[in-house]
């Protein structure tokens, strides 16, 4: 009884995709798989001292079962399994341009990377062969072809550097006796002419201190002849292996980071489409313990291997694409840090033998290409960011998004929903009415779910009432299917208000509207700042302050006790993260309404950081808040003068954008925000902004 709950037990630590009766796995039967598995000899060699351990055991003993399941775990594992994959640029930017639009630079930049990916992984290595016998330069020469490298020789150290006039090699095989420049000095030459290149010594005539005298000159490998052709061929390897790591070193792994739905998942599936490759994605959003990554040992009861091996064994092959979700949401406690796992998974120098806890051998991680995501790059720590090529992903403008809607999200959801004879159309229109009153967001997880919940409701009609579906929706009748809209697209709102100023933040699921409301009282000349700020945006606001109350005639505040006023300024929205320095001249903004009593202009929304000087400083996230200015409804947008060129290749990339004003004072702004008073306007400077606004 005992021993058929413990089979049920660890039946469960399998994972269900490749659990097997494990009746069948007895140890003669797993010999027969090892036997068969393509492995390497190490882990073969493991995998055989288990089962002669299980063989020594009674299978009702607990160890017996723990033997068992790690057994099937390396059988498991694709240890030398790889996907063909090939990569052709034009192939590839067909796979993007079939399955996704709107994406802009990030195409350009992927496909950059992947060009030189496929290079570096093709590239072959060239060796210098330098031998005074004829005989054994050809030899070497024709062994080290047949290897596919590219093979240059010369007959002495003199020749061999002339060869260097023209040409880099990675690697010299050198004879070390030789007339006209013996290997010693060529290695001397060479260390100072091309340091990179690498040098084993080949010599008939071994003494110790000839191999100690070239292993200090910085031969790599000193090799005896004749020659063992093994060992050449271990010793090349080795030496061109670890040149290859040094290469992928310096190439950076992607990272994407954007808002949520902007398509960061699914440019990796098209990134494993081109390349041929399987897809795999791992979350690591809360992971807290390195064990998750590395796995637990396997003398723990229930131990598993970490969730990268247990990716690859779902896969079935060493060079996946692997994708690392949500990498900025990471979590760590005062034990473990999962983080310190992830960096050696990364490091080229260390991944061709990732060591797993649980495995406890080491698998070559090398050929996999890792892709992260994050949604801010602020909450990655620095070692990793080092890693990364930070690719952004922006959100999309309101005619991307019918773009991608009408091509590829629609069709898709229709097909889904078995709405292909007849398929119904969704007019442009309507399209653009979904995507302003059903949804608010910088990607278009919303929008999907939105077209998603449409089909659900065409499909649902169809068979109830057996009739023919319209060929094409328009807005009315979406509206009909969809029921009342969510949002609002005039969030920003109408008319001016006293001491309430519309604003532009940036937040991780891409730009925000906000607005930021000023009101005083009798008091002793405080701040009071409430709506969850953080300290950056706290600051903000003393300055602000300070700015007026420096120079308060220029904002027509010169008969305002500040001293006998309590100021209290609050931004509501809970959710939003308030923090970053951009709201400094919304606050500006609205202190001055609040103050002078000038009404500030609701669809006008402001970003940018302010100094002491009253001079407005660059932001970023332009792109993000400007679309998000955009779905509120601003009218016009006003930003920092230094911004100019986000701004100019924001409107080379969006069609439909609010009016953008550039300043490079408060004042400025306020020029533009704040609407008149009678009699009470001479206070203000007339606004200079880039346009030639007045
Ligand atoms: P993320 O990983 O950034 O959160 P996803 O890749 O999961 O976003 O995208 C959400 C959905 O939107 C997916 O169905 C995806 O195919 C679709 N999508 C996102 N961007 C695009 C695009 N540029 N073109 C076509 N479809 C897109």
């Amino acid at each position: 009884m005992e021993g058929t709950n413990r089979v049920i037990f660890f039946k469960k630590l399998i994972e269900p995709e490749e659990r097997r009766d494990l009746a069948d796995d007895d140890p003669t039967s797993l010999r027969g798989k090892v036997a068969t598995a393509k492995l390497p000899d190490e882990v073969r060699l493991a995998a055989e001292a288990e089962i002669a351990r299980m063989e020594k055991t009674d299978p009702s003993v607990a160890e017996y079962a723990i033997a068992l399941n790690y057994v099937e775990c390396l059988l498991s594992l694709p240890w030398t399994e790889m996907a063909p994959g090939s990569f052709d640029l034009d192939g590839a930017a067909r796979v993007f341009a079939s399955s996704h639009a709107g994406l802009g630079q990030v195409q350009e930049r992927v496909l950059e990377h992947l060009a030189a990916h496929a290079l570096g992984a093709s590239r072959r290595f060239s060796i210098l062969v330098v031998d005074d016998e004829p005989i054994a330069r050809a030899n070497l020469e024709l062994v080290l072809r047949r290897e596919g490298h590219l093979v240059s020789t010369a007959a002495n150290g003199q020749e061999a550097l002339r060869l260097f006039d023209s040409e880099t090699f990675d690697l010299i095989v050198s004879d070390l006796k030789m007339d006209t420049m013996d290997g010693q000095q060529l290695l001397e030459a060479v260390r100072d002419r091309s340091p990179e290149t690498q040098c084993i010594i080949v010599t008939g005539f071994a003494t110790v201190d000839s191999a100690v005298r070239a292993m200090r000159s910085g031969a790599v490998h000193y090799l005896t002849k004749p020659i063992d052709l093994d060992d050449l061929r271990t010793a090349v390897t080795d030496v061109l292996q670890s040149r290859r790591a040094r290469y992928r070193m310096r190439a950076p792994l992607l990272c994407f980071v954007g808002p949520p739905g902007v398509g960061k998942t699914s440019v990796g599936q098209a990134i494993a489409k081109a390349m041929g490759r399987p897809f795999v994605r791992l979350s690591l959003a809360d992971m807290r313990d390195e064990a998750e990554v590395r796995g637990h040992r396997r003398t723990y009861a229930g131990a598993m291997p970490g969730r990268i091996m247990q990716a690859l064994r779902t896969v079935g092959v060493r060079n996946p694409v692997f994708m690392l979700d949500e990498m900025d949401k990471m979590g760590q406690d005062a034990r473990s840090d999962p983080a310190m796992a992830l960096l050696e998974l990364l490091d080229p120098e260390q991944n061709d033998r990732f060591l797993d806890r649980y495995v406890d051998l080491p698998f070559d991680l090398s050929e996999v290409m890792f892709i992260a995501t994050a949604n801010d790059t602020s909450r990655l720590r620095g070692p990793l960011l080092d890693r990364l090529e930070v690719v952004p992903f922006a959100g999309y403008s309101e005619d991307e998004k019918v773009d991608i809607a009408s091509r590829f999200m629609l069709p898709r959801q229709l097909y889904e929903h078995g709405l292909t004879h007849p398929r119904p159309e969704v007019e442009n229109e309507a399209l653009r009415h979904i995507i302003r009153d059903y949804t608010d967001e910088a990607g278009v997880r919303g929008l999907e779910r939105e077209l998603a919940r449409l089909c659900r409701k065409l499909a649902r009609i169809h068979l109830e009432a057996q009739t023919a579906l319209p060929d094409s929706l328009d807005v009315e009748q979406v509206t009909a299917l969809l029921g009342p809209a969510r949002y609002s697209h005039d969030k920003a709102g109408f008319g001016a208000h006293v001491g309430r100023a519309t604003g532009l933040v940036w937040s991780e699921k891409g730009g925000e509207i906000i607005f930021v409301e000023a009101s005083s009282m009798q008091g002793t000349g405080q701040l009071i700042l409430t709506g969850s700020l953080g300290d950056v945006l706290k600051e903000s606001a003393r300055i602000a302050l300070s700015h007026l109350r420096s120079i308060p005639a220029a904002f027509g505040l010169q008969d305002v006790a500040f001293d006998r006023l309590d100021i209290h300024i609050h931004i509501p929205a809970g959710d939003v993260a308030k923090d970053g320095p951009s709201a400094g001249v919304t606050i500006a903004a609205a202190l001055v309404s609040l103050l002078a009593g000038r009404p500030a202009r609701a669809d006008v929304a402001l970003s940018g950081e302010i100094s002491l000087g009253g001079r407005v400083l660059p932001v970023s996230g332009i792109r993000e808040k400007v679309l998000a200015a955009a779905r509120a409804g601003a009218r016009t947008v006003i930003l920092p003068e230094a911004n100019a060129p986000d701004v100019a290749h924001l409107r080379a990339t969006v069609r439909h954008l609010p009016d953008i004003e550039l300043v490079d004072t408060v004042s400025g702004a306020l020029g533009i925000v704040l609407t008149p008073v009678a009699g009470n306007d001479r206070h203000m400077p007339p606004a200079t902004t880039r346009e030639g606004r007045a």
